[in-house]
């Protein structure tokens, strides 16, 4: 379940309307959508040419035994232990239903880090304690893995109401966005590569298998996506997952309720938020299960829209071994959900099998 501790701050369009929204260019139009920028250097995103070269090269595990991988969220464990296969060990080190944006790991998890070869982490300042930890703890001749960094650039990271330019953390949440996520499998699958030579061969056939299965994903999205109204692809979320996703797909994130602040949003900002979705003709809103909403149900009762509280960040659907707990069956589950909750026809994403390309042994911490 969720962390506790979990506060209730608004994050609307609105506010950014009203020019709250520190260096996103202050909006000067009257529109009541999509309020922040999204950079143009993410048109048209492609992984860049040198994704396959990141990391060190080694002779082999430091153990001489198999490869030791720790990763932090579990969407980026999945698609890691996907690329290692049968080849290496896998450990997420973030349970899966917290707030990764607020974890802070036990001393414990330093001992993981300090047997391991290689750390993944997301970055861009999603699981900065964590990685400040890998940074710490893992041996001389280990590595902690930016995968954010290497996936965008400075110029392609978005900044919005909930992640505002003055408070210096870009949204972190590329793996939404499906080149991103493949984009996260070519690095693994080099990192990996120049780690273990012994099962480079291995790594890399797997990362493109997982890059191949995104990439019928994300076609499947294109054709689900076009079966709903053009005025219909918005999303107001519990948060702010979607940004890079909506940029994409050429979707508009509305706003987004994050859970992160003690405050109650005002009736007034709820009142302002109430409007926009009446304005904005959306026929959902969007919540999670994980952080239930009083607030979204709120809205949607008082905007006359349904209230769909089933979408996820980072919490992959079922339990560790289930058929899609996996980063595929967590991105096809809000996918469907979206779909089918704005009016459109989901089945070609219905049809999506998100089962793994290799069986997947990784430890995920509940
Ligand atoms: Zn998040």
């Amino acid at each position: 379940m969720a962390t506790m501790g979990v506060r209730l701050a608004l994050l609307v369009a609105a506010a950014v309307l009203a020019g709250f929204a520190a260096g996103c260019g202050r909006s000067t139009g009257a529109a009541a959508s999509g309020s922040y920028n999204v950079p143009a250097a993410l048109k048209n995103y492609v992984c860049p040419a040198d994704a396959t070269s990141v990391g060190a090269t080694r002779s082999g595990p430091r153990t001489g035994g198999r490869l030791q991988v720790a990763t932090t969220v579990a969407p980026i464990t999945s698609i890691v232990a996907e690329v290692a296969g049968d080849k290496a060990d896998v450990r997420g080190v973030i349970p899966e239903g917290t707030d990764s944006h607020t974890f802070e790991p036990k001393p414990s998890v330093a001992e993981t880090f300090s047997k391991a070869d290689v750390v993944f982490v997301n970055g861009l300042h999603l699981e900065d304690p964590t990685k400040t930890l890998a940074a710490r703890n893992v041996p001389k001749d280990g590595q902690v893995v930016d995968l954010g960094d290497h996936t965008i650039t400075p110029a392609q990271q978005i900044y919005d109401f909930s992640f505002p330019r003055a408070g210096g953390k870009p949204n972190p949440h590329l793996w939404t966005n499906p080149p991103m996520a493949a984009c996260y499998a070519v690095i693994a699958g080099g990192v990996l590569a120049k780690a273990d030579p012994a099962n480079a061969a291995s790594y890399r056939a797997n990362a493109q298998a997982v890059k191949a299965r995104i990439d019928d994903l994300d076609q499947r999205f294109e054709t689900a996506s076009a079966t709903v109204a053009p005025a219909h692809r918005k999303l107001l979320t519990y948060h702010d997952a979607y940004a890079y996703f909506a940029a994409h797909y050429g979707w508009t994130v509305i706003g987004a309720i994050q859970v992160s602040s003690f405050e109650d949003p005002t009736p007034k900002e709820v009142a302002r938020l109430i409007a926009q979705v009446k304005a904005e003709k959306v026929p959902a809103i969007f919540g999670s299960e994980v952080f239930p909403s009083k607030v979204l149900a709120q809205i949607g009762t008082e905007a006359g829209v349904r209230y769909v509280d089933t979408l996820r960040d980072d919490d992959l659907p079922g339990r560790p071994g289930d058929h899609d707990h996996s980063y595929l069956g967590l991105m096809k589950a809000d996918y469907v959900t979206m779909i089918s909750s704005l009016g459109g026809n989901a089945d070609a994403l219905r049809t999506f099998d998100a089962a793994d390309v290799t069986p997947d042994r990784a430890v995920y911490p509940q």
